[in-house]
């Protein structure tokens, strides 16, 4: 999937009984935002980083099948 919902407050939100429940806001969201995100592979011949570049400044990267993740694995 290459876009999201997200709420105003930029966190993902999930479907829930036909609305969007964002757990950062602790509320159902009726307006979302799509945001989308480009997957960039970089090899340097031993091992092969991939970043995840959202629509804004934020940026997670994954190296060796390992997930850097500062947003969403931070609670
Ligand atoms: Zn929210």
């Amino acid at each position: 999937m290459w876009w999201y919902p997200s709420c105003k407050c930029h966190k993902v939100v999930v479907l829930d009984f036909g609305a969007y429940y964002c757990n950062s806001c602790v509320k159902h969201i009726f307006q979302v935002t799509p945001r989308f995100k480009v997957k960039i592979e970089v090899s340097d011949g031993d091992s092969t980083s991939v970043f995840i570049l959202f629509d804004s400044a934020m940026s997670y990267e994954l190296s060796n099948g390992e997930i850097v993740c500062f947003l969403c694995c931070s609670i």
